[in-house]
């Protein structure tokens, strides 16, 4: 979802035209009014159709949103996210030909708990919000940030997806659509004007103990990014939409991919930042924004008055120093005011990542937050299990453990680290059990490297909400449980051979 300051700060049109009057470089007639790279100069007109153009032709190349598909907008009150929710109105209004044919709804997450806003100010941003949601006739919701705590574990569970679509389905989809009166059906569905749950004081309580548990701002961002994604996740899921569409701009991506890099998020970028992300299975999160640039929006939005409405983010009015991601991107939005292409070279970067076809595919273990593959299994010489040996280094010679071996001296593949994502449950014989006293709690075995990172800077994961405890729970058990039966399974594989 977009933040706060993806609005676009840098000077807007007018001051960038020369005082002379240019031409439109499409139309060659009337005189530019924008001018989105150096030479490209739009009139009012062909800025537009080149702006809905691309959100079509985005849909269009992935194919991934089938005709009659129920897609749930993931819609912040940013410029970005209303950009995209203003396209998918202008695609729903076409003449049959280039209409857009899925049913949109729009999902609002009420994060002022989070930053500390008071009933009355959250209470007025989510009445102007609504008043722009009910202006576009599709069914919203809006979801207090509270709800997160209430949560079932099922969410952070990958869901069996749609058995993968052959070539020529959408296709068929589409052909079926047209012949079968599909277009009268797709409407924007009745508006339900379902009054946001109350949300209690105590909830709210709850989920601020639970981020200022995090001592710095970057493992707050990070914790809030993860449950904000669950929120949004299930309730896609329990409203029965199968995409969600996120207004992620190619400019949040960029700061989105480097940031990522920097905390340790390398393996899974191409779904942190790609145009489509199935982690979740049955849920597939879309980012259709990606190739406009906050600047792009930010014109569109003034010229053609998209509202959007302001909302208070963790990092608002902090210092640039505050937090990774806000550093990366005071750094990218610098960069890119001298070095004006900054940004889409990181973007086109982020296009040719794929996903590496961890474990996960295969239906092995998935991170406990991010629910993507764990990608702590690497091998030995991995800048993961350097981190952990440097750990296990530093953790030893602090006094109160010098009455111990130190750790490093057994292999580290074998006793009591991380192996492949489980506990080594005292695999080695005796040789564990006195090394388990400074072992890392459980929990942070089920996360993927950089989740680990988040909450090691927590001070405590109690204060994790109880959906995600719970599943901790039963994953451990589960995997002391094949700990257990491990023995038996090997010789069953031994009188095979
Ligand atoms: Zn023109
Ligand atoms: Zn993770």
């Amino acid at each position: 979802m977009c933040q706060v300051e993806e609005e676009y700060h840098g000077p807007l049109l007018r001051e960038e035209l020369p005082s002379v009057s240019r031409q439109c470089v499409k139309c060659k007639e009337a005189s530019a009014a924008v001018v989105i790279r150096a030479g490209d100069a739009y009139c009012r007109g062909c800025f537009k159709e080149y702006f809905i153009h691309k959100f079509r032709a985005m849909l269009g190349k992935n194919r991934l949103i089938f005709p009659g598909e129920k897609v749930l907008l993931a819609v912040s009150g940013g410029p970005s996210s209303c950009s995209m929710l203003s396209q998918v109105q202008e695609g729903l209004s076409q003449n049959a030909h280039k209409k857009l044919r899925f049913l949109p709804g729009i999902v609002y997450i009420d994060e002022g708990g989070a930053v500390g806003q008071s009933v009355e100010q959250r209470r007025r941003t989510v009445e102007e919000l609504r008043a722009v949601f009910r202006a576009t006739g599709f069914p919203f919701l809006m979801v207090p940030l509270e709800q997160v705590l209430d949560l079932p574990s099922s969410v952070v569970l990958s869901a069996p997806g749609a058995p993968e679509q052959e070539a020529g389905a959408y296709k068929a989809a589409v052909d079926h659509f047209l012949l079968s009166d599909g277009i009268s059906g797709v409407t924007a569905g009745q508006q339900q004007e379902t009054p946001p749950p109350e949300v209690q004081e105590a909830h709210t309580h709850s989920l601020q103990r639970l981020l200022g548990s995090a001592r710095t701002l970057t493992a707050r961002e990070e914790l809030l990014n993860i449950l904000r994604q669950h929120l949004l996740v299930h309730t896609a899921r329990s409203a029965g939409y199968s995409k969600l569409m996120l207004g992620d701009s190619c400019t949040r991506l960029a700061v989105k991919l480097l940031s990522s890099i920097s905390l340790g998020r390398g393996a899974q970028l191409a779904h942190d930042t790609g145009f489509s992300d199935s982690r979740y299975g049955d849920t597939i999160l879309v980012r259709p924004m990606r190739d406009y640039s906050a600047k792009e929006i930010a014109y569109y939005n003034r010229m053609f008055s998209v509202p959007s409405v302001f909302t208070a983010g963790l990092d608002t009015k902090t210092a640039d120093k505050s937090s990774i991601q806000h550093l990366t991107e005071s750094f990218v939005i610098k960069l890119q005011a001298d070095f004006p292409s900054t940004v889409s070279t990181i973007y086109r970067t982020s296009e040719k990542l794929q996903s590496c076809k961890g474990s996960a595919s295969a239906g092995g273990d998935r991170c406990l937050l991010c629910v993507c593959a764990l990608d702590t299994a690497a091998e030995n010489a991995s800048a993961f299990s350097a981190t952990l040996i440097s750990e296990q280094l530093s953790q030893t010679k602090s006094p109160g453990e010098s009455r111990q071996a130190p750790e490093w001296t057994a292999p580290a593949s074998q006793c009591c680290s991380i192996v492949g994502g489980e506990l080594c449950g005292n695999r080695g014989g005796g040789g564990c059990s006195s090394a388990k006293a400074s072992e890392p709690p459980p929990l942070r075995s089920l996360l993927c490297y950089s989740c680990q990172l988040t909450i090691k800077d927590m001070s405590s994961e109690e204060v994790l909400p109880q959906y995600i405890l719970s599943e901790a729970e039963r994953r451990l058990r589960r995997s002391q449980l094949r700990e257990e039966i491990r023995d038996f399974l090997l010789e069953d594989e031994a009188d095979e051979g």
